[in-house]
């Protein structure tokens, strides 16, 4: 298939155009993809991943510091024996419980180490911290507890009551064991069950452990020479300091009006509250390795004639609705309609509408076409910046040069203007790969150093590092195997939520299954399977479940042969957590997932539970 495209009015064949036939591209795609690849370039670490510190010894206060919970609490150790443990009780742990008690197994217990439930909405109350999928697909139970958002994407709060409201409507607080932390997993053979350890020193034992620790629980500092040498006042945003900063999520952090702050880091975090520290802040000093693509928000309230006409069924079909217009797959209307589907819809425009000019596409033609719409859809946001931000440097260092799926997509409609402020600065540290070191009094990066008062790391979780440094406890299976020497070439699952050799363990999050980025959903899919599963094993009085070797295998082939294009793809990309840094381990966090996507995942699970056979998994009652 080929059709001319004008590149600023000059004409040339080619093999792609996102519209087809004769359309003049105000850009030239070659340029643009060298100007990608050498900003890539630019960032790429030989220490990848290496590059961030865990936050553990020196630097454990950063994550141990509850700002939220009682210091003082204690408890007596606990030595007893439930039939499930979940381990988490963010939106995925309370999921599995809400499941489980719907699959009539109410014998579990939820072990949590904030001090109430929300999981990432408990520790994540920065100023202005938002979900940023709409709320009426991303805030689970809706339907079952009758509850509609106040607004199209909630704020923090509202999540984090709304996780308590699923606690309290499953009675699952009697069921929790807050303020506790897993230290080990361990199978136990002889009793086949799992031994718990953890910082209360327990010694609990469970049938069935649930791990549902969510993908950002563990924050990660930038290894910065010097962090451990700063005298003044340090925090990461998943531990914000209103003591210090004053105000509350909704801002007022008047605190800091004497106060020189530097916030590191411009990812989906920094986006939402650098307008907050910026309009408070005497001065606020931006670090910015990589910047962010920042579209439009656009939120509003809830529209409560709309909120009437939902029918019985309305959330799942609205969130089936989003994941088929996020894949590129057939739908009568977008009844999300907003910056996610946006993207989609644009990069999905040229080979829509090959299709429907007739032409058979090779997947290399879609994929140029789908190239094509990422340039344009980018240029768009560049094209933005520059509408918004008035000192020309500030504006060309806020661009993003790199495909939409490089990096998280951000949507706020503050952040740039925060940049025409007089008391706002960006520094960009670009060219020397990050910022350069941490002296006792400031930041110093490209050479000048910035004294301030705060220091504050927008720097992220392990999202994608090693899954030791994302769990962050050992968990050791049959005969003393570990999960990661296990998975040491990747994940060996079952369907992204099981392995041999660790019986009756499973695991809700991003891995070998269906990728959504309305993560609710997902754990929620991933939540009544398990459940399933549970049941049934019960049910049958198996006293182990696990993968079968095949079975296990297969799926991993399933998996292998899916996540080339998407390897090639992460590959090209500016380093971040997404590809392991620019590392080339298993394609990044993409690389081990089912990319066929959510929708085509849950049809094959349901239609595997529709079986009753549990094909792969071997129960045994000895
Ligand atoms: P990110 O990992 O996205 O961002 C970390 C930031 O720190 C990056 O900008 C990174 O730069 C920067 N950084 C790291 N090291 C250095 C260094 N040495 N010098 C300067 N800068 C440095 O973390 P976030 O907390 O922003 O977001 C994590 C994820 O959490 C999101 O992607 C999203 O999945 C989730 N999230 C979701 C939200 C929602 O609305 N639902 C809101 C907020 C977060 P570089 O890019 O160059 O590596």
């Amino acid at each position: 298939m080929e059709c001319a495209i004008k590149i600023r009015g000059e004409t040339r064949m080619d093999d792609a155009s996102p519209v087809g036939g004769n359309q003049t591209l105000d850009f030239d795609p070659d340029a643009l993809r060298e100007k990608y690849r050498l900003e890539r370039d630019k960032r790429l670490r030989e220490d990848g991943e290496a590059q961030y510190v865990e936050l553990a010894g020196e630097f454990a206060h950063y994550a141990e510091d509850d700002p939220y919970a009682d210091p003082n609490f204690t408890r007596a150790p606990l030595n007893d024996e439930v039939e499930v443990a979940i381990i988490g009780g963010g939106f995925s742990g309370l999921l599995a419980a809400a499941r489980l008690r719907e699959a009539g197994v109410d014998d579990f217990r939820i072990i949590e180490a904030g001090g109430d439930f929300g999981g990432t909405w408990y520790w994540n109350r920065y100023p202005g911290a938002q979900c940023d999928i709409e709320s009426y697909c991303y805030l689970p139970l809706l339907e079952e507890l009758g509850y509609i958002p106040k607004e199209k994407y909630s704020y923090s709060s509202e999540i984090f009551e709304h996780s308590q409201r699923v606690g309290k409507a499953h009675s699952l607080y009697d069921q929790a064991c807050f303020q506790t932390r897993v230290n080990s997993l361990r199978w136990d053979e002889g009793l086949k069950r799992w031994r718990i350890a953890t910082n209360r020193g327990d010694d609990m034992k469970a049938r069935f452990v649930i791990m549902a620790l969510g993908t950002a629980s563990r924050a990660k500092l930038p290894g910065i020479p010097g962090i451990e040498t700063f005298e003044g006042h340090s925090f990461h945003t998943s531990r914000w300091d209103y003591d210090y900063t004053g105000g509350d999520t909704t801002g007022g952090l008047t605190k800091l009006a004497d106060k020189k702050v530097a916030i590191i880091g411009t990812g989906a975090t920094a986006i939402q509250c650098v307008p907050y520290v910026g309009q408070y802040a005497e001065h606020l000093y931006v670090f910015q390795r990589t910047p962010s693509s920042v579209d439009l928000r656009g939120n509003k309230p809830t529209d409560e004639d709309w909120a009437k006409t939902l029918e019985p069924g309305w959330q799942r079909a609205r969130r089936h609705n989003f994941a088929a217009v996020l894949e590129g797959k057939p739908f009568d209307e977008d009844l999300v309609n907003d910056g996610w589907t946006d993207i989609f819809r644009s990069l999905a425009a040229g080979v829509k509408d090959a299709v429907a000019r007739g032409e058979t596409l090779t997947p290399e033609a879609a994929g140029r076409y789908a190239e094509l719409g990422d340039f344009m859809k980018m240029n768009k946001i560049r094209a933005r910046v520059d509408e918004t931000v008035k000192n020309p440097d500030a504006a060309e260092a806020l661009k993003p040069w790199y495909r939409q799926f490089c990096k998280r997509p951000t949507f706020n409609d503050e952040f740039l203007p925060t940049f025409n402020r007089p008391n706002v600065t960006l520094v960009d540290v670009s060219e020397a790969k990050g910022v350069e070191r941490i002296t006792k009094t400031g930041v110093v990066a490209n050479g000048v150093e910035y004294p301030v008062d705060c220091i504050i790391y927008a720097s992220g979780f392990e999202i994608s590092t090693a899954f030791k440094r994302r769990i962050g406890f050992e968990i050791t299976g049959r005969d003393g195997l570990s999960l990661y020497d296990y998975y040491k070439d990747g994940f060996r699952t079952l369907h992204g939520h099981s392995s041999r050799n660790f019986p009756n363990w499973f695991y809700i999050g991003v891995g070998q299954n269906g990728l959504s980025v309305n993560m609710t959903a997902m754990f929620d899919d991933q939540a009544q399977h398990i459940a399933y599963i549970i049941k049934e094993a019960r049910a049958r009085q198996a006293l182990t479940v696990e993968p079968t070797e095949a079975a296990e295998e297969a799926w991993v082939e399933v998996i292998r042969s899916v996540a080339v294009l998407n390897r090639d793809f992460q590959n090209a990309c500016t380093p971040g957590y997404y590809n392991n840094e620019g590392g080339e381990r298993s394609g990044g966090l993409n690389g081990q997932t089912f990319t066929p996507g959510i929708n085509r995942f849950n049809e094959i699970l349901a239609e595997w539970r529709a079986t009753g056979e549990l094909e792969g998994l071997e129960l045994r009652r000895d």
